[in-house]
């Protein structure tokens, strides 16, 4: 598309990220075949538009506080989100400002949800564009469902934002035109349309490229042992036999 490629480092999470993982990323997409623009965006460095974000979102009346463990919504969930995760039962949607102060009191800090029903009421019908198959045709319009992934988390406790709040405002800041990410993102793109319409920003147009899975059938990650792709390179695989089973070519 004679577009320009580009490169973030989602580093919110500062607890698991390290020099050495970003100079790792930088080596295995260098023998990809990438090239990209300096300076490279880090997140960990724009918590403050995060922040921002999540205030105009708030100031819509659409982010509560959670108190919830991991465990309690476990234990209350009747559903799973697409990942397969326990869908957040709602617990905290209504507190009051007691019950709020109450937890507060107690030492008990909250992430911030957002409320995905009254969202889609202030949004209206929401949507995202994906890439046709032939670059000359028009990009398909998709209907997202972000209510599949109950009230998401964008403002974490560890870290003044997450992942779905910070690329969305990044994409719109680097004017990203194509966003090309694997089918395990696909149904994750209902929210970053929700958080797109309700920021006023602009989408670009998606593309979900296949994965590269695991013997076991699992997707590759190495949280869950499965190969990275540095191992992939020391097994014998060539650049272009990877984009090839993304689909990439
Ligand atoms: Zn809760």
């Amino acid at each position: 598309m004679g577009g320009t490629f580009v490169l973030r480092i989602e580093d919110i999470d500062t607890t698991r990220c390290k020099p050495e993982f970003t100079a790792a990323i930088f080596e295995d997409l260098a023998w990809l075949g990438l090239q990209w623009e300096e300076p490279v965006w880090e997140q960990s460095t724009r918590l403050a538009e995060y922040q921002a974000a999540a205030g105009r979102i708030n100031r819509l009346g659409l982010l509560y506080p959670c108190f919830c463990s991991r465990a309690e919504i476990a234990e209350h969930s009747t559903d799973t989100d697409p990942d397969g995760a326990p869908l957040y039962p709602g617990t905290c949607r209504h507190l009051t400002q007691a019950e709020v102060d109450a937890h507060v009191a107690a030492g008990r800090r909250p992430q911030w949800r957002l409320d995905v029903a009254e969202a889609m009421d202030q949004a209206g019908v929401v949507t995202f564009s994906v890439a046709a198959p032939q670059p000359d045709d028009r990009p398909q319009v998709r209907y997202a469902r972000p209510e599949r992934w109950g009230d998401v988390v964008l403002v974490r406790k560890d870290t003044p934002t997450s992942y779905h709040l910070s690329v969305v405002v990044d994409d719109a800041a680097q004017h990203i035109s194509h966003v090309t990410r694997g089918r395990d993102m696909e149904a994750a793109t209902d929210i970053h349309a929700l958080l797109q319409m309700l920021l006023g920003l602009p989408a670009p147009i998606y593309s979900f490229h296949r994965l590269i899975l695991a013997e076991d059938g699992r997707k590759l990650a190495k949280s869950k042992g499965a190969p990275a792709l540095a191992e992939l390179r020391a097994a014998g695989w060539t650049p272009a036999a990877i984009r090839e089973r993304l689909g990439l070519d």
